[in-house]
């Protein structure tokens, strides 16, 4: 999501977010009610070409909600986990 959330940047430094699909669009629609639909807001995601950006960021500032690249709140949450796993399992193979 472009909005809300998104650092101060550059004025003429173009960055992921000038590319957003999302761009106009209702930000309402990426922070939905508990239990209401994300499909809307995940169909502008899938077309959208700055969408691993997207998710990047949400993921690298612990983004706890609304849709961002493409993902819930709770997808976010499981790629964290994985990610903690692994640093965890390769720092553990890195000290023997
Ligand atoms: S991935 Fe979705 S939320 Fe992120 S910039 Fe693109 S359209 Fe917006």
């Amino acid at each position: 999501m472009t909005k809300l959330g998104a650092p101060e940047l550059e004025a003429d430094e173009p960055s992921w977010h000038d590319y957003a699909n999302c761009l106009g669009v209702d930000p309402d629609l990426f922070f939905p009610e508990r239990g209401a639909s994300t499909k809307e807001a995940k169909e502008v995601c899938r077309g959208c070409v700055v969408r691993e950006d997207c998710l990047e960021y949400a993921l690298q500032n612990g983004e706890k909600f609304g849709i961002w690249g493409g993902m819930s709140e709770r997808e976010r949450r499981r790629i964290r986990r994985q990610r903690a796993l692994a640093r965890a399992a390769a720092s553990a193979e890195a000290s023997g």
